[in-house]
């Protein structure tokens, strides 16, 4: 196998404001945390390199730009991705029903032929005490749904890196697979790119 060879990979995340979308990209890509809420203004690309099964992969991840309320943003948002995070926060059950609405909106955008275009739920801040959602209802949900499951916190640092990885490794699956549903060799890392991402978060 080649392991010079980088794969250029695009990965949204998506889930209802305020459940820790931006936070849990800062904690993966920054291992930073801030309790400071502010709402992601603009176009926010975070990129990261990582090795998954002896392959460079350069994750480009995009953060809603706090328009979490508009389904319409769904289809030129996860144009050209490889797969979708989708977050929502333990301690708001309401958030955790939202996830069915936001993985509709993208299979309604997937050309056919793509159904298994890979998705992770995350249940963030598990490092709180007053949950609504339990494990349990998750995990079913998820499974009914053939989606991997992660119990994460970005404040704490907790599982965020194993949850990344899988979906970049299912991502990279389907890439290598050969699959051009998701558009990746479409993607520039160019100097655009670096000002959309100054300009955020
Ligand atoms: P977004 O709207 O989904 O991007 O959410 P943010 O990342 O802006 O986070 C919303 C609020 O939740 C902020 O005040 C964060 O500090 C807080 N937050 C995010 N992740 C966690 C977590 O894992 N634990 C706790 N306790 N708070 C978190
Ligand atoms: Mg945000």
């Amino acid at each position: 196998m080649n392991t010079n060879k980088t794969v250029d990979l695009k990965i949204i995340i998506l889930g209802s404001l305020g459940v820790g979308k931006t936070s849990l990209l800062n904690r993966y890509v920054n291992n930073r945390f801030t309790e400071e809420y502010r709402t992601t203004l603009g176009a926010c690309i975070l990129t990261k390199q990582i090795r998954v099964d002896n392959m460079l992969v350069k994750l480009q991840i995009w953060d809603t730009g706090g328009q979490e309320r508009f389904k319409s943003l769904v289809p030129s948002y996860s144009k050209g991705s490889d797969g979708c995070v989708l977050a929502f926060d333990v301690t708001d059950q309401d958030s955790f029903y939202a996830l069915e609405g936001w993985r509709e909106e993208i299979l309604r955008n997937i050309p056919s032929g793509c159904e298994d275009y890979p998705f992770i739920v995350l249940g963030n801040k598990i490092d709180l005490t007053d949950r609504q959602v339990a494990s349990d209802e998750a995990e079913a949900w998820c499974k009914a749904q053939n989606i991997p499951y992660f119990e994460v916190s970005a404040k704490q640092g907790i599982n965020v890196g194993h949850a990344f990885e899988n979906i970049a490794r299912n991502a990279r699956l389907q890439d290598a697979e050969g699959k051009d549903c998701y558009l990746t060799k479409s993607i520039s890392l160019g100097e655009n790119k670096k000002s959309e991402r100054q300009k955020c978060c």
